[in-house]
């Protein structure tokens, strides 16, 4: 660990080289630890919304006078961001409109320069922490290692001026470690604000019934318990969405993080039958007619990109899969979004209340998932005038997001002063 957090150890975990474990009992709710990052970057998209420096969600922020892109909370965080903030603010004024390496490589420069401006002084712990993550650079696949060398080269292009870079297998090395060791920072919404590395959290391993889940404070990244643990616990969060049958799960881990999962959700699959839940018709359906639209779910969801292939797709899947099979709950939340984006309420609710209680049952108990729609429905059922829905949905998000994010998180207060409103 950095330092050394009380309650908790680094261990040798079987089948999976180092991971965490508690030394003594917390409780549902309780904070495991809070982690600094190492590094981190605010998204592109999220410039304005939130103080570049600590993440600080605001509506009136201060901008750089020389690039007008970055903003802050005042000159304190302007002026702690721009160690930083220099490798990009007369690169993007330079480069305008053309300025655009992708949040990988705009972090990884951050992780260059940081290293360089530690060698400079001591060692920290966290770096060497850095130095130990796993890299999978031998497993990467084409079109992993497209993305690589042009990450690398839009590094060189847009960093240059301020950074030495490693040699290009340093480079590579170190993508692929921030590939599988970063973390993606999501409001309460589960909306992206950025990409972080923090070390001390990269340590935990996966299970799909984790025992903890990370939420973000700021720039910090907290862990408390979703499970009561008893001292010797290993402690696991989740790397990928739960909702999924175990095959669809492993698929995901093998691809991004190079690792089967044998957790006891895995071994047993208690849900898959839930999850994968076909319709009852008066003769039964073949199994091959099944796995044939399973292929064909998990290709349209890989491409799928409008509303009207969604409902075309529903309406297809929807001959086989009950409402609540998990193809037909990813569909139809992907339909969610698209209608709040061409701003149909009425649609995204009709979307969203057949995917709520599926997703109760399906996800293990004190989701984010689950909280972020609860809170995504309370709120527009808000804006549809409907109050007592719209409070009932907020209630149950805050209860989930009290364990979560703590009683005293930001989101927190925030949503309870949102809910006494009406
Ligand atoms: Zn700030
Ligand atoms: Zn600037
Ligand atoms: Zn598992």
């Amino acid at each position: 660990m950095t330092g050394s957090i009380e309650g908790l150890e680094r261990f040798d975990s079987p089948g999976k080289g180092r991971g965490l474990r508690v030394t003594r009992a917390f409780k549902v709710g309780e904070l495991l630890f809070s982690s600094r990052p190492y590094s981190y970057v605010l998204s592109v998209n999220e410039r304005s919304c939130y103080c570049e420096f600590c993440f600080t969600r605001k509506e009136v922020l201060a901008r750089c006078g020389k690039c007008k892109k970055a903003f802050y909370c005042n000159a304190k965080c302007q002026k702690g961001d721009w160690p930083m903030h220099k490798l990009e603010c007369s690169a993007m004024t330079a480069f305008g409109e053309n300025w655009c390496p992708s949040e990988m490589a705009r972090l990884v420069a951050r992780i260059i320069a940081k290293k360089k401006m530690q060698k400079d002084r001591c060692v920290s712990e966290k770096m060497l922490l850095i130095g130990e993550m796993q890299s999978h650079v031998e497993d990467v696949d084409n079109e992993k290692r497209e993305m690589n060398e042009a990450d690398i080269a839009a590094m060189h292009r847009f960093y240059s001026k301020h950074l030495e870079f490693p040699d290009q297998k340093g480079l590579l090395t170190l993508l692929s470690q921030v590939a599988c060791n970063g973390f993606t920072v999501e409001d309460e919404e589960l909306s992206h604000i950025g990409t972080a590395v923090y070390p001390d959290v990269a340590l935990i391993n996966h299970s799909c019934l984790p025992s903890v889940t990370v939420t973000y404070n700021g720039t910090s990244a907290e862990v408390r318990a979703v499970q009561d643990m008893k001292p010797g616990d290993e402690v696991l969060i989740s790397y990928i969405d739960l909702l999924y049958s175990t095959d669809d799960r492993n698929n995901r881990l093998r691809e991004s993080y190079y690792f089967t999962c044998d957790c006891q959700e895995c071994k047993t699959k208690s849900k898959d039958k839930a999850k994968l839940k076909v319709r009852k018709l008066s003769d039964p359906i073949e199994p091959d007619v099944i796995s044939n639209m399973v292929r064909y779910a998990r290709k349209t969801i890989r491409e799928f990109r409008l509303l009207e292939m969604c409902d075309q797709s529903l309406e297809k899947m929807g001959a086989i899969f009950d409402d609540t099979n998990v193809y037909m709950l990813h569909m139809m939340y992907q339909a969610m979004g698209v209608c709040l984006y061409m701003k149909d309420v009425d649609s995204a609710i009709t979307y969203g209340e057949k995917v709520l209680k599926p997703f109760t049952q399906l996800y293990p108990p004190y989701s984010l998932n689950v909280s972020s729609i609860y809170l995504k429905m309370g709120r527009l059922y808000m804006v549809m005038e409907r109050y007592s829905m719209g409070v009932s949905a907020l209630k149950k998000a805050l209860a989930i997001m009290e364990v979560v994010h703590g009683k005293d998180h930001y989101y927190v207060t925030e949503l309870r002063k949102e809910i006494t409103k009406k």
